[in-house]
């Protein structure tokens, strides 16, 4: 990789890590992301394999070394094994994320796995199967704790599962969560519920800051600790606290109770953003690129497949463009409300890819 082809931004940001969305269908309609809408047809033709893996192969020649498939729901997608494959053998990929809500992963892990796959986060926001039914529009928990289960056999280097945190519809489940860690090897990871596409209908009343979860846990009487640098594979502790996820470049903190199995994180893209480590660009299912997840800039690549310059030309354009920090309204007013939204984003989440 040639220096003038790094992926810096105007803000010295090196970009080593991409998401990209599969497909804008899924199957599910979570009620904060796409209700009513499972299996909607109306969807875009997203990228074929073949454009997926040209346009990765570009981009590791520009520094990426990770990506991330997304959705929708990027198993909906058939044979989503074969594109794994096919960014496994691009020279520089080193690891290849999935993020998926478990319905039809069970399964797939093993031959996921096989192919080159090396990280699974699966979403799960309740633990309760009437609940989880009624947020996802009829998702099945059995199946996903059991998709949970095949991936911790199958091997992956890391297993999370991510819990959106929304006040009055599952804080209550907080504890069962951390429970979880306990007895398993996995990564709780609690994220902030963002005013995103069809989430901002409920953000207002359902946003909570994650702030009180660690005393919470406190009060359920575990002593935890933040996972110190020397853990492996959690990357270096920064000067101010922040335990950075580096082998995963993610921002979540992370913290370990005394003697459970796993541990868990928390991601607070709202109350304490943390765009100044961001290192990642998005793809949408339409072939169109997103360097900021909060931002209605984007940049198309499908005229510009196949010919290579011109395409890292125009990752490097759409970077001169990411903003510093993304807008979204930061945490509660003084009086404890959220603050008022604005529209930075005229995509939904099921577009993005999360
Ligand atoms: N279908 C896959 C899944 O469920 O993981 C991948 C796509 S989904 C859009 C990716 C993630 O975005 C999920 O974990 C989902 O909970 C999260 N998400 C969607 N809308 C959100 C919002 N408004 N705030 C926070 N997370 C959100």
């Amino acid at each position: 990789m040639s220096d003038a082809h790094a992926l810096a931004d105007s803000f010295g940001r090196i970009h080593n890590y991409v998401r990209i969305s599969v497909t804008e269908r899924c199957n599910l309609s979570c009620e904060y992301c796409r209700p009513d809408q499972a299996g909607a047809a109306s969807s875009p033709e997203p990228l074929s394999f073949d454009e997926i893996a040209s346009v990765v192969a570009v981009l590791a020649d520009m520094g990426v070394t990770k990506v991330r498939l997304t959705g929708g729901e990027p198993l909906v997608r058939p044979r989503l094994e074969e594109l794994v494959a096919r960014l496994h053998a691009v020279s520089g990929i080193e690891r290849i994320g999935l993020t998926t809500n478990g319905m039809l992963l069970a399964a797939k892990a093993r031959v996921l796995r096989e192919a080159g796959l090396t990280d699974v986060n699966i979403s799960l926001d309740s633990l309760q199967p009437e609940r989880f039914a009624r947020i996802t529009g009829g998702g099945d928990v059995g199946k996903v704790l059991h998709a949970i289960g095949s991936s911790l056999d199958a091997g992956f280097q890391r297993v999370k599962v991510n819990m959106v945190v929304m006040q009055g519809v599952n804080d209550d489940e907080i504890e069962s969560f951390l429970q979880l860690t306990l007895k398993y090897p996995l990564d709780i990871r609690f994220i902030e519920y963002m005013p995103i596409g069809r989430g901002t209908k409920g953000w207002q009343t359902g946003y909570m800051p994650l702030g009180g979860i660690l005393e919470r846990c406190t009060k359920a009487g575990w002593a935890f600790e933040p996972v110190s640098s020397a853990d492996p594979g959690h990357g270096a502790a920064l000067g101010h606290g922040l335990t950075m996820d580096t082998s995963d470049s993610g921002p979540a903190r992370y913290y370990r109770i005394e003697g459970a199995a796993g541990q868990f994180g928390l991601i607070d893209p709202v109350s304490k953003h943390f765009c100044m480590t961001c290192n990642r660009l998005r793809i949408t299912a339409s072939g169109h690129i997103k360097p900021c997840l909060y931002w209605n800039d984007e940049w198309n690549v499908r005229p510009f497949i196949g010919k290579s310059e011109q395409l890292k030309q125009l990752f490097l354009r759409s970077l001169e463009h990411k903003p510093g920090r993304h807008e979204m309204p930061d945490g509660l007013t003084e009086s404890g409300s959220p603050r008022p939204l604005q529209e930075n984003t005229v995509r939904q989440m099921s577009q993005i890819g999360g």
